[in-house]
């Protein structure tokens, strides 16, 4: 790995900015544990703007089926539509065909990208990750000039993503592995939605078989530990969703520190039941149409999955849940409802 980031210093050298690199905060990990309610609450701090999954901005067709979380669709949302001009000034394009291509190429979790990455490692580097890398930049610098803000928080959660942003010249990238229960996240996409528009759901979403999410929440962690042991020299943290809903004056403080920010005057403010403004979250999952949210220990999996359900996930996904902390047998979700600040208490 230290091959990647001596790319990323001979592509710095060259590329010699003379402002400070945008600072960026990446959330990954599995789809499903909470990252859209975390990026929101981070959002409320004056100096951040919370973006959401950033990677559907770049995907054409989902100008007509994402909505921005402050209510408007992507082409009227005036962030988002003086990002996209921006970014097409600085990078001389006006579509942004050949970017979902780029990031396609780079960043699909499916297949690992495993072809591409390896070039890189060769003496020659395919040409596109250059260009791939500069687009990357003009986005993040497209939003710091749109919003005016000095950290840009990301939640996208691809773990290849987090990998692209950390190569990209004139980024400061800080990351945070966000990890939830895979029985909770589990349960999460046992869930089928219909598709509505206005509920935050770009389309209909078919319930995943409990071993397929087993696999697909050890497969994300995996590589989000990864790419934390391919940075050293970053600042990172993993987080749980479980204590952040149970102390999140700790995790935010934690998020804090990695970030560069004080959190402490939102900590309060969550704590004392004030709402939580949405933002410009871009796509993500329906929680950021829901306008003010307030944080719910969500332990529903823990009787609503069947005892078969439970023992198939902990015998599949079982040792990384105990590495994480995890127990087999959760504390009753009335000991948990107790251990939390009464104000964040089931509120949704
Ligand atoms: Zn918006």
């Amino acid at each position: 790995m230290a091959e990647l980031t001596d790319l990323k210093i001979a592509a710095e050298t060259a590329d010699a900015r003379p402002d400070a690199p945008i600072r960026v905060v990446y959330v990954m990990g599995a789809g499903r544990s909470g990252s859209t309610v975390l990026d929101t609450i981070l959002n409320n701090h004056e100096d951040v703007i919370g973006v959401g999954e950033l990677v559907h901005l770049f995907i054409e067709g989902s100008a007509q089926k994402e909505n921005c979380s402050c209510g408007d669709a992507r082409d009227a949302c005036e962030i988002w539509k003086s990002v996209r001009e921006r970014w097409s000034e600085l990078t001389g394009r006006s579509s942004i065909t050949e970017h979902e291509r780029l990031m396609t190429k780079f960043t699909r979790v499916q297949r690992l990208a495993i072809p591409e990455w390896h070039r890189l490692r060769a003496a020659n580097p395919d040409p596109d990750f250059a260009e791939c890398l500069k687009q990357t930049h003009a986005t993040y610098q497209a939003i710091a000039e749109a919003t005016g803000k000095r950290v840009i928080i990301e939640s996208s959660k691809n773990p290849l993503r987090a990998k692209l942003l950390s190569l990209t010249p004139g980024l400061d990238v800080r990351l945070v592995h966000l990890v939830r229960d895979a029985r909770g996240v589990a349960w999460s996409r046992m869930k089928p939605f219909a598709k509505s528009k206005e509920g935050g759901v770009p389309q209909d979403i078919k319930p995943k078989p409990i071993h397929i999410s087993a696999g697909y929440w050890l497969f994300m962690n995996f590589l989000s530990e990864q790419v934390r042991k391919t940075f050293p020299e970053q600042p990172s943290t993993r987080i749980h969703y479980e204590d952040f809903v149970s102390t999140p004056e700790r995790t935010l403080k934690e998020i804090g520190e990695v970030a560069g920010l004080d959190y402490s005057a939102i900590a309060d403010r969550l704590l004392s039941g004030a709402p939580m403004a949405p933002g410009h979250l871009y796509a993500g999952n329906r929680v950021r149409t829901a306008g003010p949210i307030k944080l719910r220990s969500d332990m529903a999996w823990a009787e609503k999955l069947t005892s078969k359900q439970k023992r198939l996930t902990w015998l599949l996904a079982g040792h990384k849940l105990r590495q994480y902390g995890y127990d087999r047998q959760p504390a009753p979700q009335s000991q948990i409802e107790t251990a939390s600040n009464d104000s964040l208490r089931n509120a949704a």
